[in-house]
């Protein structure tokens, strides 16, 4: 595959865990200098940073930006572009869920899924466009969801946010069409990371089911294959839309579902 990341820049967001983390080491292992960003023990992000260094060669950093924050946002993209000289490379990934009934949904909690799943997604683009243009190319990697395409009950916030990221995504790729820089949304079905894990813990008690009972009959209720979906693939998915065999792949929101939006 057509690799042309190497000696690059990508910003991951979300990426000191599961499905970042994943997308992260994969750009590394090509050639693509990293900044990670996440929250964490200092001690452990540091030590993925430095190994991941060392096993790839590239640069790897890490920002504690939150992505709630815009004004935190724009700093994490400054510093990148002034550390590594640009930002080629843009994977929004960063997101939290909140399952509650609508009518008792804290308000507190859908602002912070709105601003963390989908205003970030705004903030980082606004902040690394210019830079991507004027190079004269760019990739932006939106990791929205199967809830960007379809709804479950008691996540409203989620799949709002995840609906409008893919709006979001059409809407950049239509503006910068013209350029050598695509924006694309990857729709993954159920993904076994520490998100989803707190949630068969949680259905576990509910329910008072066994995990693996969970897993088949809650959990992946809706994934008609009955896997979850390994973060290596979507992590080979964003290497691949990186590539120039992609070059025309832009606006689109790709599952990786285990035929879930199928149906
Ligand atoms: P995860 O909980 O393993 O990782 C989330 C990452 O986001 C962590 O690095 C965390 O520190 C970071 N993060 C959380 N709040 C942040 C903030 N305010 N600022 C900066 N970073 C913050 O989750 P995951 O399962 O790897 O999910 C990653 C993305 O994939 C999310 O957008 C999620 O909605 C999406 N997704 C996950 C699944 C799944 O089944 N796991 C399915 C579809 C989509």
């Amino acid at each position: 595959m057509p690799n042309g990341i190497h000696g690059k820049t990508a910003i991951v967001t979300g990426s000191t865990s599961g499905i970042g983390l994943a997308i992260a080491e994969r750009l590394a292992e090509s050639g693509c200098n990293v900044v990670l960003n996440g929250f964490g023990d200092a001690i452990a992000i540091n030590a993925t940073c430095v190994t991941l260094a060392e096993r790839t060669g590239v640069h790897v950093s890490h920002s504690g930006a939150d992505m709630s924050k815009p004004d935190q946002i724009e700093a994490m993209v400054r510093e990148a572009e002034e550390v590594h000289g640009a930002v080629d490379v843009l994977v929004n990934n960063a997101g939290i869920q909140h399952v509650s009934p609508v009518e008792g949904f804290p308000p507190d909690k859908w602002e912070q899924i709105l601003a963390i799943n989908l205003s970030s997604n705004f903030y980082t683009v606004r902040a690394a466009l210019p830079g991507m243009k004027r190079r004269g190319w760019g990739r932006i990697v939106n990791i929205a969801s199967a809830h960007g395409l379809v709804a479950s009950p008691y996540k409203s916030a989620y799949v709002a946010a995840k609906h409008g990221v893919l709006g979001f995504t059409k809407s950049v790729a239509l503006e910068v069409a013209e350029t050598a820089i695509t924006c694309n949304a990857i729709c993954p079905g159920y993904v076994k990371t520490p998100l989803v894990e707190g949630q068969i813990k949680d259905q576990a008690r509910a329910h008072n089911m066994p995990e693996e009972q969970v897993v088949r009959d809650v959990i992946l209720a809706s994934q008609p294959n009955k896997r979850f979906v390994a973060t290596s693939a979507l992590a080979d998915l964003v290497l691949f839309l990186c590539s120039s065999s992609a070059d025309a792949i832009t606006g689109t929101a790709l599952p990786v579902d285990g035929g879930w939006t199928a149906r």
